[in-house]
């Protein structure tokens, strides 16, 4: 196959930075057809790159000019579409989440188990991070013992008022969930909310910042401090603590500058910024795995994880009780 002719779904915020990532900075790649449900965007977009505009999503899925699939519709779209992609045979890149509750993505996991083949790959782009891969090739060497704690921080510097704390366990510490099991290479088993003091410009009724306990198989602990409108800038920061030592990621050094009677660094202001190569080098992942049929990196297992993490997240912090994660059997 000479170039992976892709169809992208969903070309809003996410979907049009996957195009341009595929359009001018991935190898062996290109848009083929895309396909939105708003009409006038879908066109735009595909004018860019010379691609094709489907109106149908699933016609896009199924295309004979069509070998591989990237979702970045709304959560909501995401099981139709990517149960069709399976049907077809095409391996797609799905953003998160996988599917909006644990039945359906599971009954995804089952669907992939059946065609034989690994054909969905889960957008958690961190582990295409250079840092969280080199936190993790620590742990696999062993090199600072076993691990024992994790400590996570996420902070936005300002979101919509839809932004509840609901919406950020869904939203935003479903990152941290996955990191989690990337990093500490096994699953959650509970989940507890603590809520301190609210920020003044946390809207009424909600928790922000808040903070999440997740406990694991083995009895290591992990905390997330949630905090949406810090005001700050975009920061997400990961310390592991071992036997051994502690290693810490996120901490913003790429460039210390010293000017004017001032020394420091500077923060990304947004999560492209931040992870802005972990996209790209998950679509490159992407690309050279669906060339040869296949995916790479976190798989349909981990997207329902991720939801079943997350859901009983929410019942966290609705209820301010300690609830525990029972997955389902895995195929
Ligand atoms: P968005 O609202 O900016 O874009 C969504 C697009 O999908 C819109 O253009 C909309 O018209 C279109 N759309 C709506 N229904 C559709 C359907 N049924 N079929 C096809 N297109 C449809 O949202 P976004 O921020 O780009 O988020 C898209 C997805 O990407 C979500 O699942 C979100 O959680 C995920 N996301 C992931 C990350 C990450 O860090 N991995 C970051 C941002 C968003």
């Amino acid at each position: 196959m000479s170039e992976l002719r892709v169809a992208v779904i969903g070309v809003g915020a996410m979907g049009a930075f996957h195009v341009d990532s595929l359009a001018h900075r991935v190898r062996g790649a290109r848009v083929a057809v895309v396909a939105d449900a708003d009409a006038d965007r879908a066109a735009g977009v595909a004018a860019g790159v010379g691609a094709r505009v489907e109106t149908d999503p699933i016609a896009a899925i199924t295309a004979d000019d069509v070998d591989a699939v990237v979702l970045a519709s709304p959560g909501a779209a995401h099981e139709k579409q990517v149960l069709a992609c399976l049907e077809a045979g095409r391996p797609v890149l799905c953003e998160k989440p996988l599917t909006m509750d644990e039945p359906s993505a599971l009954a995804v996991v089952r669907a992939e188990a059946a065609t034989g083949r690994r054909l969905v790959q889960v957008g958690f782009m961190r582990r295409f991070d250079r840092e969280y891969a080199a936190l993790r090739a620590l742990v696999e060497s062993g090199g600072i013992g076993d691990p024992l704690m994790l400590h996570c921080v996420h902070r936005n510097p300002a979101v919509p008022e839809h932004f509840t704390s609901v919406f950020a366990m869904a939203d935003s510490v479903v990152h941290e969930v996955d990191c989690t099991r990337f990093l500490l290479g096994e699953e959650i088993t509970a989940v507890t909310v603590l809520t301190p003091r609210a920020s003044s410009a946390s809207p009424a009724g909600n928790a922000d910042p808040m903070l999440v306990l997740f406990e694991t198989a083995s009895g290591r602990l992990v905390d997330v401090e949630s905090f949406v409108r810090t005001g700050v800038g975009y920061e997400v920061r990961t310390e592991l603590v071992a036997e051994r030592g502690q290693a810490t990621i996120g901490l913003d050094q790429n460039l210390v500058l010293r000017s004017a009677g001032r020394w420091g660094g500077s923060l990304a202001p947004d999560f492209v910024v931040r992870f802005g190569q972990a996209y790209d080098t998950q679509m490159q992942a992407f690309v050279d795995a669906a060339a040869r049929g296949t995916v790479a990196g976190p798989g349909a297992w981990d997207g329902y994880a991720a939801v079943a993490v997350c859901a009983a997240g929410v019942q966290a912090v609705t209820t301010g009780r300690r609830v525990e994660v029972r997955l389902g059997e895995r195929p």
